[in-house]
């Protein structure tokens, strides 16, 4: 899918978001999600999204949900090193298929490094079990402020 065209309401954020699939969730507010990746990059993976807009990449987001998910992206990162105690953050978004975007809701991505652990390729990583994303959500949810 290119940078431009229609949001489509069945990609796979918008059922997690509907409760239509199964997610290991960390946090959220009536904005915001902050959820477990499933083919983690690494250990605690986390993905932002916006609850409410129709964006599907940074080019289309509206400044004030924008607003919003850089908070709860800031909020959630920190939440991550107090309970993950990384070395290292990286945090990612892609735009369109050739900026290696795969699902057309806007998100960010919060993987924790460590300099002696290989970072998964995205889109290349194993799927992880629902029980061990669910022990590091509730992790980095116990450090949230
Ligand atoms: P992107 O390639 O930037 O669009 O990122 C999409 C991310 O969603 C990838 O890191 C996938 O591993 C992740 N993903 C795909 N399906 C699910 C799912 N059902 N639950 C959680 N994460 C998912």
């Amino acid at each position: 899918m290119s940078l431009h065209g229609a949001y489509d309401p069945n990609n796979i954020f918008a059922k997690i978001l509907r409760d239509e699939i199964p997610s290991v969730r960390v946090w959220e507010d009536d904005h915001v999600l902050a959820f477990m990746d499933v083919f983690p990059q690494s250990e605690g993976h986390v993905l932002i999204i916006a609850k409410q807009s129709k964006a599907r990449n940074l080019l289309e987001v509206e400044p004030e949900v924008l607003a919003r998910m850089t908070a709860a992206l800031q909020r959630t990162a920190k939440a991550v090193e107090k309970a993950l105690r990384p070395e290292g953050l990286a945090v990612m978004q892609f735009n369109g298929d050739a900026g290696g975007q795969t699902v057309f809701h806007l998100h960010f991505h919060i993987v924790p490094r460590w300099a002696d652990r290989e970072m998964k390729g995205h889109g290349h990583a194993p799927m992880a079990d629902a029980a061990t994303l669910r022990a590091l959500a509730d992790r980095i949810a116990a450090e949230l402020d």
